[in-house]
């Protein structure tokens, strides 16, 4: 049996009640600052982080046929926006972009984003290095977007150290940038300390998806949230949660089919996040001809979410629940008690995300989080076993024991 379908079968005596719900995105108040810079036409982004591959074992084996062709059709719909950066595929992500698009269409038919890898950096003046590297691999003599990438606890140091907000600042007043964000993955409180901390930026980029919009740790109602509050259009990346609520579990597949037969499950999720009024763009990283096809149909003349339609979402988040792996309904009790300071309930909120994913990827943004975490936590595998925490849980939930499949997860 599938890993998924034993847990839809097995798991789903949990009460669904305890577990957390889909909150109406329509309830979120939207500043006429932030309207004003949202086209609600052509939200979609094409991302260059999963293009087709002749050897599915290389990254690097980019299918230049079937990828022109897609780049082609994208273009042919009325869309315009591509999104890059230093280290997709296999550091060639920039190139296929030059290849693919810039030598084979004008430079005002498409906009560019890309982005400084501060994660990467081992001083600042890589970071002209770098920038120049990637106008040169992308046959480009300025970015339309540059961001400053994936901006989390384990990577704001070397923001700070290496002035990397100043340094994306100083190319846009050379000309070389037209605007500049960053993208993030981490607290809304860290979220709100960068965005205090830098008002030049003009739009912020997060992970936003139905299953992750109230989900403990990933929390992107609150991050978005906070970027509304300082005016900051948003760029949604993994709408799809990188293909996951594309392939769902035939229980969550029923549900989207028996309300539209013809619609794919990637357009809920991709419908769901441009229908956010905030949201300036939805990225999705397309690897065939079909995805395009299929992305490009729906996004042209796109229309938000009705309420009936969110509802079907919110029966298919519910369906979804009831394959978690742990009934944890995030309450915090069991936190105080413990004397490692384990950060129980987003361990476990992460968990469960975690095996929601489709398997065998390589990487999964819970690891990061969980990585994000444990610098300022105890990891799960610190556990001394005293079972305080298992004594103040209303679910009865065995803590000791799901940690433990926790560190085997994410500590591996
Ligand atoms: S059993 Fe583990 S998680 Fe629970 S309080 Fe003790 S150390 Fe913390
Ligand atoms: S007390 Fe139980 S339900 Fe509440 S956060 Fe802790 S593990 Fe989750």
């Amino acid at each position: 049996m599938k890993r998924r379908d034993f847990l839809m079968s097995s798991l789903a005596l949990f009460a669904l009640s305890a577990l957390p719900k889909l909150t109406l995105a329509e309830a979120i108040a939207v500043p006429d600052a932030v309207k004003a810079k949202v086209n609600t036409a052509n939200k979609l982004g094409f991302g260059f982080m999963r293009l087709p591959l002749k050897n599915p074992d290389d990254q690097t084996s980019i299918d230049y046929k079937t990828l022109d062709k897609m780049v082609d059709l994208f273009l042919a719909r009325g869309f315009t926006y591509f999104d890059t950066a230093w280290m997709y595929m296999g550091y060639e992500s920039e190139v296929a972009l030059r290849k693919s698009l810039v030598e084979r269409y004008p430079r005002d038919k498409f906009t560019v984003a890309s982005k400084l890898p501060i994660g990467f950096l081992k001083s600042k003046e890589e970071q002209e290095e770098i920038f120049n590297k990637q106008l040169e691999k992308t046959g480009l003599e300025y970015f339309d977007y540059y961001l400053v990438h994936n901006v989390n606890a384990n990577t704001i140091g070397n923001a700070r150290k290496y002035d990397s907000f100043k340094f994306v600042a100083d190319k846009k007043k050379e000309g070389k940038v037209k605007h500049i964000g960053f993208s993030f993955h981490d607290s809304p409180e860290l979220l709100e300390e960068v965005l205090k901390e830098h008002p030049e930026v003009e739009f912020v980029q997060l992970q936003i998806n139905y299953v992750d919009w109230d989900n403990a740790s990933i929390q992107s109602r609150r991050c978005y949230e906070i970027a509304l509050k300082y005016n900051k259009p948003v760029i949604v990346m993994e709408p799809v949660k990188g293909g996951t609520l594309a392939n769902l579990p035939p229980a969550v597949e029923k549900v989207f089919k028996e309300a539209e037969p013809n619609m794919s499950p990637a357009s809920w999720a991709i419908r769901y996040a441009a229908s956010l009024e905030g949201v300036m763009m939805v990225l999705s990283g397309m690897s065939t001809l079909e995805q395009v096809e299929d992305n490009t149909a729906y996004m042209q003349n796109f229309k938000s979410l009705t309420a009936q339609e969110m509802k079907v979402i919110e029966k298919a988040v519910e369906t979804l629940h009831a394959s978690v792996a742990i009934s944890c309904t995030g309450c915090q009790y069991c936190v105080e008690w413990c004397p490692m300071k384990i950060a129980i309930p987003s361990y476990f909120a992460l968990y469960n995300a975690e095996k929601q994913e489709i398997s065998n990827k390589p990487f999964t943004a819970q690891k990061m989080y969980y990585a994000n975490l444990a610098k300022t936590h105890g990891k799960a595998s610190a556990c001394v076993q005293c079972h305080r925490c298992e004594k103040h849980c209303p679910q009865h939930i065995e803590i000791v024991k799901w940690l433990k499949e926790v560190a085997k997860t994410f500590e591996a």
